[in-house]
């Protein structure tokens, strides 16, 4: 295990969210980490933890152009609900995004592709153009099988650290804590969405399925497909810049 890696779990990976918070944001990456939020159903948990440590942790939303309206209007409530100064909107890179998806349509035939360039590629700008050393996440080991073993600190393929505050939450427990905040939900959650992501991509969820089911939903009858579980933002093997002549 890299020394790095090993000495951070040792010292902090026992720490529940709030106080992992603290030493991360207010110590150990101090000005060197951000979270990428999706601002989706549980989004606002993290979001308010991290406000109580500090309102100005720069927080990256992948503006994919391909949001619910309702997304980006809950980004307006959360940001002046918690007070949140550096919010920023992540944006594909347009030459990049002509050459690859110049219809918008490449969400129907090559998902990873359009999660690559509409995704995977401004935060990895971003991580790049901030310097930044971590990257927090509200990814849990409850919400998909290949979220299982998830730890709460990581580090990635790119070489930057994944801080996983809630990773051993259970869906109870993230249920309780928000509404302990009294934090306002996603205008689509009473609609049956769960796990909010890109339009296209996202449908409400049914009874008794995971709460991650209805993201990627159509890629399950894609020729010759496995069903598409996550963007790609944090998995290994997701090259820097796929071999895909653009
Ligand atoms: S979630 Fe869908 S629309 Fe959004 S970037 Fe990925 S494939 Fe494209």
């Amino acid at each position: 295990m890299n020394s790095s890696l090993s000495r951070l779990q040792t010292y902090f990976g026992h720490l529940d969210a709030q106080p992992l918070l603290q030493a991360m944001i207010g110590d150990e990456f101090a000005g060197k980490i951000g979270i990428v939020s999706s601002f989706g159903a549980g989004s606002a948990l993290l979001l308010s933890m991290i406000s109580e440590v500090n309102k100005a942790t720069p927080v990256m939303f992948l503006e994919t152009g391909k949001h619910f309206p309702e997304t980006l209007e809950y980004i307006e409530n959360i940001k002046n609900k918690l007070g949140l100064t550096d919010v920023r909107m992540l944006q594909p890179d347009a030459k990049l995004l002509g050459n690859v998806d110049p219809k918008g349509e490449l969400w129907q035939t090559q998902p990873n592709r359009c999660c690559w360039v509409r995704k995977v590629e401004p935060l990895q700008r971003a991580m790049k153009e901030g310097d930044f050393q971590a990257l927090i996440t509200g990814r849990k080991s409850y919400q998909t099988a290949q979220r299982s073993d998830m730890q709460t600190i990581e580090l990635n393929e790119d070489g930057k650290f994944r801080i996983n505050p809630l990773a051993l939450w259970t869906k109870e427990m993230v249920k309780a804590e928000f509404k302990r905040r009294d934090l306002p939900e996603h205008p689509l959650v009473s609609k049956g969405y769960l796990s909010i992501g890109c339009a296209p991509c996202t449908r409400p969820i049914k009874e008794g399925e995971d709460e991650r089911a209805g993201r990627w939903a159509h890629t399950a009858e894609m020729p010759g497909g496995e069903k598409k579980v996550e963007c790609g933002i944090h998995l290994e093997g997701m090259p820097v810049r796929p071999d895909w002549n653009i």
